[in-house]
């Protein structure tokens, strides 16, 4: 299978903050929280990640174009953080070089899953001639996830949840354009059922109640059919 290689553009950084919201908060630092994030998806897939800065620095446009330019990249996606003078602008959108081209297309595909992970107003794709989709020979797009001057929006970006889901939107629109499908992480912690019935299961096996808990172990989060609660209860009613 082919070894995709994603360059994950987070905008601004270092002396460059960006746009700053009405609390403080910095474009680059949002940009860079959901970069790792969506790295952190496509790894899971094989997917091979290059960084255009790898921490909290200023990365020139031309510097970032010659990074995706000098590895063997597929694709190239720039995150920002819209901003406004009007203090209500709300939304997503997403800018490609040109209409009809494949980074049109990729743009597409991360709008349309980023509005449909994190809920703000669909602002569609725009063509802009940015230096960093134009220079860029790979399909690329760049992402404006919300608006940090927008107060509410400005609050939604300081949230982990919310950045997890743009992240997701993000990373599912890269994975729908390769044509892979995006699983949600299995949950890696246990249950409530299965740590409640764990419980129990102990507390029967002590009582002598259960004398095979191997045998109820791998149950705990089947629904138990009644034949299976009526055998049960002749079972404990036997002892
Ligand atoms: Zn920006």
């Amino acid at each position: 299978m082919k070894k995709y290689i994603v360059v994950l553009d987070p905008g601004h950084g270092g002396s460059d903050p960006g746009a700053v919201g009405p609390t403080g908060l910095k474009e680059s630092h949002v940009a860079f929280k959901i970069a790792c994030m969506v790295s952190d998806i496509l790894v899971r897939y094989g997917i091979e990640i290059i960084f255009t800065r790898a921490g909290d620095t200023r990365v020139s446009l031309d510097e970032r174009v010659r990074i995706a330019n000098n590895s063997n990249v597929d694709y190239f996606v720039s995150i920002h953080i819209n901003s406004a003078t009007n203090p209500k602008a709300t939304g997503t959108e997403t800018f490609a070089y040109k209409v009809g081209v494949e980074g049109d297309r990729l743009a597409y595909s991360i709008q349309s899953n980023l509005v449909q992970a994190i809920g703000l107003a669909d602002r569609g794709v725009k063509y802009n001639s940015l230096q960093v989709v134009r220079e860029t020979p790979m399909p690329a797009c760049l992402v404006e996830v919300a608006f940090i001057n927008n107060p509410n929006e400005e609050q939604l970006l300081k949230s982990a949840e919310f950045l997890e889901k743009a992240a997701i939107g993000i990373a599912k629109g890269i994975l729908e354009h390769i044509g892979i499908d995006y699983m949600p992480k299995e949950e890696e912690a246990m249950g409530w059922e299965e740590k409640q019935g764990l419980e129990h299961l102990e507390n029967l096996v002590k009582k002598k109640i259960i004398d095979s808990p191997e045998f109820w172990k791998d149950k705990l989060t089947e629904p138990m059919p009644t034949w299976a609660i009526l055998s049960l209860i002749d079972r404990i009613t036997d002892k």
